[in-house]
This record gives structure tokens, C-alpha cells and sequence, in this order.
């Protein structure tokens, strides 16, 4: 089978690897699609401190099982397949703060989600492994990984009915967190960017897009908010200057999710008072637990047709080192591999 290997920055290289055999309790999946995300563009670009050369990147999986030796499941059924699901057993997890598992990522599907066949392990297979209803093709149904971060960011911050919401980014999540923050029934929601193509985009599911290119956005929140600031705002753009603003635009008693990862050099300054006289929150969010996925499922399944806008680009294997040049220069929103 062909899979693209991340060989070092900058260079990835298609290669044949032997397909997967399974055990008892797993699966084999015929990849039929498998999004680009902003990781797998940074480690393309830079490298990453994780992900070590030879692996074989991509993880917003979707594909017909091929082979199966797990009760339940047969040949055939179409599935979106969860990266990474927690183990239930550690001391995070008898929490329930399934994203710090301490065995997050002992269970990963092989070899990755650029390649022709995955070999889904049991632990995946009984908690991250979902049935693709008819109606939502291979490609959308790889946007199910991201929504489900978004979600667990969106619950992280509380995000309820009539909360106004600020999400800075208008990138692939920035946009996914617009559409579903409708569903949670924040208004108004607030998207703010650089992007102007993005923010076009942006206006159809966002109450509010802010050029932050020509507008203030410290004015604009004011004004919009009659000098209270924000609810809610996530931070979906992984640069610490934003994250300070962000500090300056909640009102008293909100909160700030910090989505998006920072650089590991970065450091924040913030003003106590936001946090002890304001009871400002500042949060932070990372991937999704499997409960995150089955309701990404699920709000995809709700609203396919806006999601769908968000891809906009597919490649073959051999299309994606340039859409990882592509997207690391803002180029159009999500791609997705089409593998079959
Ligand atoms: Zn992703
Ligand atoms: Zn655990």
C-alpha cells in the first residue's frame, strides 16, 4: 500500500509499506479521505517536537472497513475513525479529564492518515471508531476530528444561550467554532481575522466579522458591547500577542479559552486584577475526548451544508506536499486527501 512519509522538514516522500495485519478485536479501513490540519503543515514546515521523521502523518480519517475481527463491525460499513482515544483506567481519566490521559496515545491507528489502509486497535475500535451515516461523504466526514476539538473547546468555555463570542482566527477551526457556536446559541457571535477570503466566508456563519487588517478590534468589541466586553472568547491563533488581547477584550466574569497551541518559547504577561478583582477565567483546551467525537458526529450530521464550505481544496497523495505549502500561505481553508 502507498503512504506518505513525513521524511524531515520540508520534505515528504510517497512509499510502499506492507498493509497492516489486525488482531483480534481490530479493524483494517480502506482510507478513503483524510484532512490536512494545521499540524500536519507545521510539522511539514518546521518540524515537530512529537512527531519524528518516517511517521506517517494525517488523523481526520475516514474509510469502508476492509477487514474486521471485532464483534459488531463487518466489512463494508463506512466509519470516521477518532486518532486517539483515552484509556479510562489512569487517575485523568477516573476525572473525567480524558485529554490528559496519561495513555492518550499508547492506542493509535497505523500507520497514519495518509496512507491506503489503517489498522484501527481494539481501544479505538470500542471507543473511537463511528458509523458514517449515507448522507455525509468521505471528505466531509473527516472534518469530524476538528469539530470535535472545537466542541471540546466550546464546552470548556461554557458557551451558552445569548453569550456573546469572540473568536479570533479565521482559519479552518476559527470558522468550524463560528458554525458551531450557533448550534450552542451564543449571540452574537464575533469572528475576527486577517484573511479577506476567510472572512468572507466567515460572514455566513458569523453575526460579526472584524478585519482586524482595518479595524480596531479593541474599538469594535466596545462599541459592540457597549463597553462591557465579551462573554466568551476563544483564542484559535496561536500567537501570544493575541492571546493578551484577548485578556483586554472579556468582560468581568468571563472567560478566555487559549485554543490554539503557542510556540513552547512563548510567554504571556497578564494583569492580575483581570484575574482576581475582574474573575476574569483564562482556560486552555487540547484535542477532544472520544465523548467529543460522537456529538461532532452529530453536529455535522445537524448542519452538513454549511460545513461543507469549509473544504476547499482535494488532492491525491501525490498533491499534498503542495497543499501543505498552500496552506502554511493561507491558501483557501481545508484540503482533503482523497485516498480512494
Ligand atoms: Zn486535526
Ligand atoms: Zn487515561
Amino acid at each position: 500500500m502507498k503512504v506518505l512519509k513525513y521524511i524531515e522538514p520540508r520534505r515528504v516522500e510517497i512509499r510502499e509499506l506492507e498493509r497492516p495485519s489486525i488482531q483480534a478485536g481490530e479493524v483494517l479501513v480502506q482510507l478513503h479521505a483524510c484532512g490536512v490540519c494545521a499540524t500536519d503543515v507545521k510539522t511539514f514546515m518546521r518540524g515537530h517536537p512529537h512527531i519524528k521523521p518516517g511517521t506517517v502523518l494525517g488523523h481526520e480519517m475516514t474509510g469502508i472497513i476492509a477487514e474486521s475481527q471485532a464483534e459488531g463491525w463487518q466489512i463494508g460499513e463506512r466509519v470516521v475513525v477518532a486518532p486517539y482515544v483515552p484509556c479510562e483506567d489512569c487517575r485523568y481519566c477516573a476525572r473525567g479529564q480524558f485529554t490528559l490521559c496519561e495513555k492518550l496515545f499508547e492506542a493509535y491507528a497505523e500507520p497514519g492518515g495518509f496512507s491506503e489502509f489503517l489498522r484501527v486497535p481494539q481501544r479505538i475500535v470500542q471507543k473511537g471508531l463511528f458509523r458514517l451515516p449515507a448522507e455525509i461523504d468521505f471528505a466531509l466526514g473527516s472534518l469530524v476530528e476538528p469539530i470535535a476539538c472545537s466542541y471540546h473547546g466550546l464546552e470548556a468555555l461554557r458557551l451558552g444561550r445569548n453569550d456573546s463570542f469572540l473568536i479570533i482566527g479565521d482559519g479552518p477551526m476559527g470558522l468550524i467554532q463560528a458554525i458551531l457556536a450557533r448550534e450552542f446559541g451564543a449571540s452574537p457571535v464575533v469572528l475576527a481575522g486577517l484573511t479577506p477570503s476567510r472572512l468572507e466566508l466567515a460572514a455566513q456563519f458569523a453575526d460579526r466579522v472584524i478585519d482586524v487588517s482595518k479595524q480596531n478590534l479593541r474599538d469594535e468589541i466596545k462599541t459592540l458591547t457597549n463597553d462591557a466586553g465579551i462573554d466568551k472568547v476563544m483564542v484559535s491563533v496561536g500567537q501570544a500577542q493575541v492571546a493578551e488581547d484577548a485578556l483586554a477584550l472579556v468582560r468581568r466574569g468571563g472567560v478566555v479559552n487559549l485554543f490554539a497551541g503557542l510556540p513552547s518559547s512563548s510567554r504571556i504577561s497578564v494583569d492580575p486584577g483581570r484575574i482576581h478583582y475582574d474573575q476574569v477565567t483564562l482556560i486552555g483546551t487540547f484535542g477532544f475526548a472520544h465523548t467529543h467525537f460522537a456529538l461532532a458526529l452529530r453536529a455535522l450530521m445537524h448542519n452538513p451544508s454549511d460545513f461543507a464550505q469549509l473544504i476547499t481544496a482535494t488532492v491525491r497523495l501525490d498533491g499534498l506536499e503542495k497543499a501543505f505549502i498552500d496552506s502554511a500561505q493561507y491558501a483557501g481553508i481545508k484540503t482533503v486527501a482523497i485516498l480512494a
